[in-house]
């Protein structure tokens, strides 16, 4: 992170969505809701973000996953990544990664939760385990970059 005066956790990730040209909209969570809390929209360029009182901190973990899918290629080529266990397991660990390095942001309670539920589903074996590791790098390094470009500037 860059010195300067601390800034709210949630600016980085939001700088980004913004920097990267995506709207991110707030919705109520409707009572009868039983889909996905929180989604990308990679065809109208926005992430929905459901209020359900959460803390700062867990909204700026979800913006981060959302940011991870963007950053994905596979995830926009597909514009659907609701219940896909591989692009679930690697949107999580490049968030998991880029909040931790770069935001400082205490992410392995709620990653590692996450990452677990969606590897049940999910039959790996070794050279799964291997793409699956390579291309959460490269969403990662995508991730981290748009996260420290929009703060490099005063
Ligand atoms: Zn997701």
């Amino acid at each position: 992170m860059s010195p300067g005066a601390p800034r709210p956790i949630f600016d980085a990730p939001v700088a980004a969505a913004h920097a990267e040209d995506l709207d991110l909209r707030q919705q109520q969570q409707p009572s009868d809701c039983t889909r996905a809390r929180d989604w990308i929209d990679h065809a109208e360029r926005t992430i929905t973000l459901i209020d359900y009182g959460q803390s700062v901190d867990n909204m700026t973990r979800t913006v981060l996953h959302e940011l991870a899918h963007y950053c994905d290629p596979v995830a926009g080529e597909r514009r659907a990544t609701r219940g896909d266990p591989v692009l679930e397991i690697v949107a999580e660990c490049a968030a998991w990664l880029g909040g931790d390095s770069v935001l400082g942001l205490e992410m392995t309670d709620a990653s590692a939760t996450y990452v677990a539920a969606w590897l049940e589903a999910h039959d790996s074996d070794d050279d799964s385990v291997a793409q699956v590791n390579e291309h959460t790098s490269q969403v990662a390094k995508r991730l981290e970059e748009a996260l420290v470009t929009p703060t490099s500037t005063p």
